[in-house]
């Protein structure tokens, strides 16, 4: 049986841009390198077609495989918690490259197949991953910016802007499918006595801490978002009105037995929630105007209460 060839490599964009070899490397440039032939072209060119690093990774991995024969591709980006893994377990022989541009980390990948790479082989899968370096690096950027855009930066929790994409989609599929959709608005309830008593930055961690509690009430289908302020919605995929109704009280009581320690004070709290339940032809405003209502009504039944619409 042939040995496991196993290549740890660094690849600096500086080298490729320069024509020179990378550091694993000792072999001079070969000629494409130098003049990249038509595939290396029209390669190059489907890499500029998308942002997404699903997308960049099958282009590339597709691609190559006219010219250089990979079973599999396993992408691994620790810091942006992202990995995938294309094509088909072959783990016989393996080459490992870890990419960077100016020493920022642009992830692991690992080529495998079953015959083993010789030096040219390895040489020429460089040239093809010089093609890789800045789309990857696009769309991993791209990445970061859909993220941080949907996410609120205080709490981490999603945003009023992923609510609005999100509930959208939830709806349509519950139309779809005829599957129940119930939805929860949640109010600290005098959450400005916090801030006027204790401070902004107190009143800043416990919203961070309301955020953990209520993640951890939930369940992992459930999503939860801040709507605003100290108001949250979570959206409850197949729940009827029953579930949501139950989840909402176990929300309420977690939340009832939460403690913010303050120096020598132990703040405690409590929420309002308003629920509502997806009915026939309703749209995403319909449904959040409901529990909002039903949001408005528990405040006046006197607070730390579920009021369904
Ligand atoms: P109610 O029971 O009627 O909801 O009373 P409330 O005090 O919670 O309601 P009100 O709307 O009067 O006040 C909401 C407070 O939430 C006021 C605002 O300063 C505070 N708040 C909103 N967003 C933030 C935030 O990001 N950080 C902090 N510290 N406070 C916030
Ligand atoms: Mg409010
Ligand atoms: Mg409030």
């Amino acid at each position: 049986m042939a040995q496991l060839q196993n290549i740890e490599a660094k690849i600096l964009d500086s080298h490729f841009i320069d024509g020179q070899r990378s550091q694993f490397a000792d072999a001079k440039p070969s000629q494409s390198a130098k003049k990249p032939h038509k595939f290396q072209w029209e390669l190059n060119r489907q890499l500029q077609t998308s942002l997404d690093i699903n997308d960049i990774l099958n282009i590339f991995f597709d691609g190559i495989q006219k010219e250089f024969h990979c079973a599999q591709l396993i992408y691994e980006n620790k810091a942006a918690n992202f990995n995938t893994t294309l094509g088909e377990r072959s783990a016989r022989h393996s080459c490992n490259y870890q990419i960077e541009i100016a020493n920022e980390p642009l992830g692991k990948l690992c080529f495998t197949r079953l015959q083993r790479f010789s030096e040219s082989d390895l040489h020429y899968l460089e040239e093809l991953l010089c093609l890789l370096v800045y789309p990857l690096r696009n769309a991993l950027l791209y990445r970061d910016a859909l993220q941080k855009a949907m996410h609120d930066p205080l709490t981490g929790a999603l945003n009023r802007a992923a609510l609005d994409t999100m509930l959208d989609k939830e709806i349509d599929l519950a139309h779809r499918h005829e599957n129940s959709l119930s939805v929860l608005m949640i109010d600290v309830d005098h959450f400005k006595n916090i801030n006027d008593n204790y401070g902004h930055s107190v009143g800043d961690q416990v919203l961070r801490m309301l955020v953990d509690k209520l993640k951890n009430q939930i369940r992992t289908s459930d999503v939860l978002f801040r709507y605003g302020g100290e108001e949250f919605t979570i959206i409850l995929s197949n729940t009827s009105s029953a579930g949501a109704n139950l989840l909402a009280q176990r929300v309420r009581c977690g939340i009832e037995e939460m403690i913010y320690q303050h120096q020598e004070t132990a703040l405690k709290f409590t929420i309002s929630i308003g629920m509502a339940t997806l009915v026939e032809n309703e749209v995403a405003k319909e449904l959040l105007d409901r529990a909002d209502e039903a949001l408005y009504s528990a405040k006046k039944l006197g607070r730390n209460c579920v009021i369904q619409s």
